[in-house]
């Protein structure tokens, strides 16, 4: 599946955008429609909910071998990130030294970043990835 293609499908990654549940305040990342906890459409209605955009990195891996497209940017992390209202999502991780540098409750935040140039069009494009979140009141080592 070519990235234009995948970004269209999945406008809620691009803008990271979930849903939450006015009745039980759940938030859903990706978005659902139908509350598993509440069940009953009746009780509670979803609403859109724009994700915070910062969590913690659960499980993390350098890759080496990319996928087509992404060949100027091997080695990358790409790992699983547990988002601070608790849902999940494996995505790049990108603004790091070393990709190697990207461990287990390393925290993250989301940001706009290139994510694929094609190089027969030159189109390039954009969407969200994490790195490395500074904490307010801690320095960078
Ligand atoms: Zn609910």
């Amino acid at each position: 599946m070519g990235v234009p293609r995948f970004w269209r499908e999945q406008p809620h990654r691009y803008r990271l955008e979930g849903t939450r549940c006015t009745n039980c305040d759940r938030v859903y990342f990706p978005p659902r429609w139908v509350c598993p906890v509440c069940r009953r459409e009746s009780v509670g209605k979803m609403e859109r909910h724009k994700m915070d955009g910062t969590g913690t990195v659960v499980a993390s891996t350098v890759v080496h071998d990319p996928a087509p497209g992404f060949e100027d940017q091997v080695p990358y992390a790409v790992a699983i990130i547990e988002l601070d209202e608790g849902c999940r999502l494996t995505t790049q991780v990108s603004d790091v030294a070393d990709p190697h540098d990207v461990v287990p409750g390393m925290r993250v935040k989301s940001a706009f970043r290139r994510i694929q140039s094609d190089g027969a069009s030159g189109v390039i494009y954009y969407g969200t990835k994490f790195v490395p979140l500074v904490e307010q009141g801690s320095t960078p080592s």
